[in-house]
Parts: C-alpha cells; structure tokens; sequence
C-alpha cells in the first residue's frame, strides 16, 4: 500500500500517518518526493483495511500496490537509482557502462591479459568468474580464490573494479574482500538465502535473471535484497530458456525497456550469454543499447579458441576492439 499525503502535509501529519501504520503492526517506509511525500506500507500478508487511513489529516489517497515487489518499483520509488559500482555510475541518464572480461579465471596471466585488452579497448569494468556454476561437474569449476586473487590483481594493475559471481553464502566473505561488485548467476537467482546475505552487504550487487524467471519472479528476487537494506542493485537481462535451440537463450530484449517502466534499478544486458554466438554479440549490443540497457556485460578472452569455459561466445580483443568502436558512435547518435 501506498499512501500519497497532500501537497501542504505537515511533518506532524506525515508522523502521525506513520504512528497509525505501525500500530497496524506493519512498516512504514517515507518516500520524499519533489511535489510531494508518500509512505510505503510493507509487511502485509494481503489486503490491508485503509479506512482509518484514509480519514487521517494530510492524506490524498491510498493506493493499493499488489506487486510482490515494492521497493525494487516505481510505484515506491519514482526516481530512477543509479548505482555507483566501484567508482562508476550505472543508471538512467549516465552513458551505458561497459563491463568485460574471461568467462572464467584461468591463470594469472590470462587475466592479466584479458583486463589490459578489455581496457585498452575503452571497458570500465572487469569481469571474470572463480567460481563457476557449469552444467555438468566433470567441466572446469574454477579457480575458487585463487581466481578471485588473480581477478584482484588485474583490476587493481589496470585501475578497474571488478566483478565476480558468489554461488553461495561460504563463499560471500572472500568474494566481498576481492571483489568491487557481487554477481548471482541466473542460476541463484531464486536463492532467497543467498539473496537475502547479499543485501545485508555494503557491495553493489549485479543480479542476473534466471533462466526461467517471469519479470516478475526477477524483480521480486531483487526486492530480497532491498529488503535487507542493500539498494544498490543492477539487473541483468541473459537472455531465457525457450523452445529454440538455435541460439543458446532467447534474449528478451524487451524486458530491458519494460524494467525501466516498472522499476528504478538500473538494467544491464548479456548479450554473451543471451546468444551463446560470438557473431551475434555485436549486433545484440548495440539493439540492447537501442532498446535503453544502462550497460552491457560481454565476455572476452585473448584465445577464445583456448578457453576453458565460454570460448564459443567470447569475442577476442580483435573484435571486442571494434565492437566498442562501434558502441561509442551509437552512443554519441543516442545522445550520451
Ligand atoms: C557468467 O556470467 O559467467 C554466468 C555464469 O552467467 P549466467 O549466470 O547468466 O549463466
Ligand atoms: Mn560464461
């Protein structure tokens, strides 16, 4: 629920709103806003009975949210959240960041390589996975923390944060004291535990949506972590799990678009991931740029045809060279 006060609403009127919604043992949240105040009710199981609300001096009106997810919406918060990530800003109005890098961390000197070519190339944010949530357990797992040391490393040699994805809650301290950013693979997405340790963190949090998630159980795996008091989320569209094999996932582009119009959390797209198609990486790009994705995350590797992980959809520095040549003319024509 939603209460909307009136433009000349007092202090003492909005308190008195506030007293009158925690004596319904439920939880006020105000919600200042450049025309006028509201108060976020949460903790109710279902509907809440509004008349005496309603009736109380400096309400406009109440509104009911049925969304699962309240503080992840604009309904709770209009303005849109740009999450500063190891010193750079992801969200509305800023030019989309880059993030790129190995799938997964191999050696130290691969990840070297991998950062020195992705900056060069103009990325701002190195990635690389230690612990790998692979499909089958005779695959490579990862390095575990000695990946996440090397990761350290090489964004520390070539000034960029970095970010690294934490499959569960033993690995959460580690992954926090090496890494700028926390990823959940669209394969935790659902993990409601491990969700709700990643927002009892200071770490901004690069939340991927699971395979088969509906926008709705994505943004509702993102309300866990704001309920716990992390607000610095960014979502990542990698594309679904649908009848076609051709490419790896279907990416939905038009979730990233939808997402700006329900939420204030910034969206990044995997344009990796989403295709599993070296080829196809440019150009879902830049439609991801077009369709209005603060970011993109991409997966790049100095021999792709050597990777232990990912290689088919990795682009090398080559092409990932080109490719942010071309997103930095599409994004001076988009205005940034
Ligand atoms: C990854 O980014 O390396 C990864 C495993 O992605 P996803 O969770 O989207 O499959
Ligand atoms: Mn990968």
């Amino acid at each position: 629920m939603l209460i909307v006060m009136h433009h000349g609403a007092t202090a003492a009127q909005i308190r008195a709103v506030e007293e009158a919604v925690e004596a319904m043992g439920l939880k006020a949240q105000p919600i200042p806003g450049s025309e006028r105040t509201a108060i976020g009710v949460l903790g109710n199981q279902g509907f809440i009975d509004d008349a005496t609300i309603r009736e109380l001096p400096g309400v406009r009106e109440v509104i009911h949210v049925s969304k699962p997810y309240k503080l992840v919406s604009r309904d709770f918060h209009p303005a849109p959240t740009v999450v500063e990530a190891g010193g750079v800003l992801v969200g509305e109005g800023l030019p989309p960041v880059i993030m790129a890098g190995p799938c997964s961390i191999e050696s130290e000197a691969q990840m070297l390589a991998s950062a020195r070519l992705v900056k060069a190339a103009g990325a701002q944010i190195l990635r690389g996975g230690a612990f790998k949530p692979r499909t089958g357990p005779h695959t490579f797992q990862g390095l575990g923390l000695e990946g996440l040391r090397y990761l350290r490393l090489a964004g520390d040699e070539t000034g960029m944060p970095v970010v690294t994805e934490v499959m569960r809650i033993g690995q959460l301290e580690d992954v926090c004291r090496y890494a700028d950013i926390l990823q959940i693979g669209a394969r935790n997405m659902q993990n409601f535990d491990l969700l709700k340790e990643v927002g009892k963190t200071s770490h901004p949090v690069l939340l991927k949506r699971g395979m088969s998630a509906t926008i709705e159980e994505f943004l509702s795996a993102a309300e866990y972590i704001l309920a716990e008091g992390n607000e610095r989320v960014i979502l990542c569209e990698r594309g679904i799990r649908t009848f076609e094999r051709a490419t790896r996932n279907t990416l939905d582009l038009s979730v990233a678009a939808l997402v700006r119009e329900l939420s204030h959390l910034p969206i990044i797209v995997d344009p990796s991931h989403a295709t599993g198609k070296r080829s196809l990486v440019p150009v879902m790009s830049r439609a991801a740029l077009v369709a209005g994705a603060h970011g993109l995350m991409i997966e790049v590797h100095p021999e792709p045809e050597k990777a232990l992980c990912d290689g088919a959809q990795s682009l090398n520095g080559e092409g990932f060279g080109e490719l942010m040549e071309d997103l930095r003319g599409l994004m001076k024509y988009l205005g940034y």
